[in-house]
């Protein structure tokens, strides 16, 4: 479904970003957590692109095997950085044909030494996918739902948020149809962003990136790949308490997450996109503690 109808639905949507494992045993693994989280019945799941390169054409086969064997309705990223616009073209008519709904269009981070490719921005590849819609090239009567990727606690390359919040604003008036943030721990840097992006004109549904923390160096991996994400001192103050105790610190982390997520779906937030990390036990957790057996009951409409 596209994105757009997802987001306008009467019921909050929500939704899990997985990646594409490495290893045989990881797709085992992964394809296990995908079994646990299905009867979650998720709006949409995510899956990550490798700007690098490195796992790209698992990235198509995992969306892949997620429409022939799941009810699951995958959107996969996509990310332009080094990319020409011949092959981004290319792999947007392979998702088409697989009968993909949705894309979220992003830049990547280009690599040392990487080819530059024939986009600069997120938003140049908006308007590339708009163009594939424009032209009828999804198939009759069907376009590519759009999402783009926000920063509520800034992006570390663009310290002026003025300047940030118009880039933001390019990349909606290139035809996206939603936004789903960066994770964040702090709900009040998300709050106020949310009412920024209010102001700047900015009306297209915005979904919140929730990510328990279940292990000490995951948030240490995270702190560098999600850089300027603010750690709340409450949280980290927890987080000591439960020193090297590796369940209780994911207690910890799961009980943060959600109280972030009950305060954001009282707020009225469009949708919640869970960092899953391919792991179902937090996310289900929260679901469990908000009393809620499905996605649509988290806030029914
Ligand atoms: P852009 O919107 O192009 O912005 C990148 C930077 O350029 C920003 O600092 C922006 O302010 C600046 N900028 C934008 N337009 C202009 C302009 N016209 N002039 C000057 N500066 C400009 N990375 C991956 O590799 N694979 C993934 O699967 C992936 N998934 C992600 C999912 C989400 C929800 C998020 C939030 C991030 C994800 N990332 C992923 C990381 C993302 O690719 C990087 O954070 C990247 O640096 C920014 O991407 P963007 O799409 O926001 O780029």
């Amino acid at each position: 479904m596209h994105v757009a109808q997802i987001l306008a639905g009467p019921s909050m949507s929500a939704s899990f970003e997985y990646f594409p494992p490495r290893t045989e045993a990881g797709w085992g693994a992964l394809f296990a957590t995908i079994a646990e989280c299905e009867p979650l019945a998720p709006s949409f799941v995510s899956v990550t692109y490798g700007a690098g390169g490195s796992t790209r054409a698992q990235t198509h086969d995992l969306v892949v095997r997620l429409r022939r064997d799941t009810s699951l309705d995958p959107m996969p990223h996509l990310t332009c950085v080094g990319h020409s616009a011949a092959e981004i073209d290319g792999i947007l008519a392979r998702y088409a044909e697989a009968g993909v709904s949705n894309v979220l269009a992003l830049r990547g981070d280009p690599q040392p030494g990487g080819a530059a490719g024939d986009f600069a921005h997120a938003a140049d590849l908006v308007t590339a996918i708009q163009r594939f819609n424009d032209a009828g090239r999804h198939g009759a009567g069907t376009r590519f739902g759009v999402a783009v990727a926000g920063f509520p606690e800034g992006h570390p390359q663009t310290p002026n948020t003025l300047v940030q919040m118009d880039h933001l604003k390019a990349k909606v008036d290139a035809g996206a149809d939603a936004i789903i943030t960066q994770l964040f721990f702090d709900n009040h840097a998300f709050h106020d962003w949310r009412e920024r992006c209010e102001l700047a004109g900015i009306r297209v549904p915005i979904v919140a990136g929730i990510m328990p923390v279940t292990s000490l160096s995951g948030l240490r991996r995270m702190a560098d790949l999600a850089a300027g994400t603010r750690y709340p001192a409450k949280l980290l103050r927890a987080l000591a308490r439960a020193g090297n105790d590796d369940e209780a610190v994911a207690r910890v982390g799961t009980h943060w997450a959600t109280e972030q997520c009950r305060d954001l779906i009282d707020a009225g937030v469009a949708g919640v996109h869970f960092y899953t990390l391919n792991k179902s036990a937090s996310t289900r957790k929260i679901y469990e503690t908000l009393g809620a057996r499905t996605s649509a009951q988290l806030r029914p409409g």
